[in-house]
């Protein structure tokens, strides 16, 4: 995107030369919105995590992919400890708001408090709750409600690419 962006300012910079006044005001403004739209863009995930993840997890956790059902680590992983973010090692999740969904993607009921913020995705037709990390903004999966699977009755779906387990 970066790459993309930089290349359109490069070509709009050689066609200024050939333009009148009233159109170069209309370039200068594009100048001006174009960096602001990317920083924008760039202000989703912190960048300085990305050294952290290797190809696989920033397909998920930078370009908000989903990992295949039934397909992660984790899926099936009831142990103790606690579930960090893989990209900036923030907490996340307690292994006791784990449980069993069976819906092929490690699910929590309840999240470290405040550890992730909440994003309303319309994408694939679907009306979603987007889960990214609060720290580092790295995507995280989708959060469920009213689903009655536990007492708490949410469902926080995540990627077991987005995180790394400490034991207790
Ligand atoms: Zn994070």
């Amino acid at each position: 995107m970066t790459l993309l962006i930089s290349f359109s300012i490069e070509k709009m910079k050689y066609q200024l030369l050939f333009v009148n006044k009233k159109s170069k005001m209309k370039v200068y403004l594009l100048l001006f919105l174009i960096p602001l739209l990317s920083f924008t863009q760039m202000n989703e995930f912190d960048t300085k995590y990305l050294k952290n993840l290797n190809e696989k997890e920033k397909e998920i956790i930078v370009n908000k992919g989903t990992e295949r059902p039934f397909s992660g680590e984790f899926d099936n992983f009831f142990k103790d400890g606690i579930y960090v973010c893989k990209a900036c090692d923030t907490p996340l999740y307690h292994s006791n708001s784990k449980f069993n969904s069976n819906c092929g993607w490690p699910s929590f009921d309840d999240e470290i408090k405040g550890a992730t913020i909440k994003i309303e995705d319309n994408s694939l037709g679907m009306k979603r709750i987007e889960i990214c990390c609060a720290n580092c903004k790295g995507h995280l999966g989708h959060v469920f409600y009213g689903e009655k699977y536990t007492e708490k009755n949410t469902r926080h779906c995540v990627n077991s690419l987005s995180l790394k387990f400490i034991k207790k």
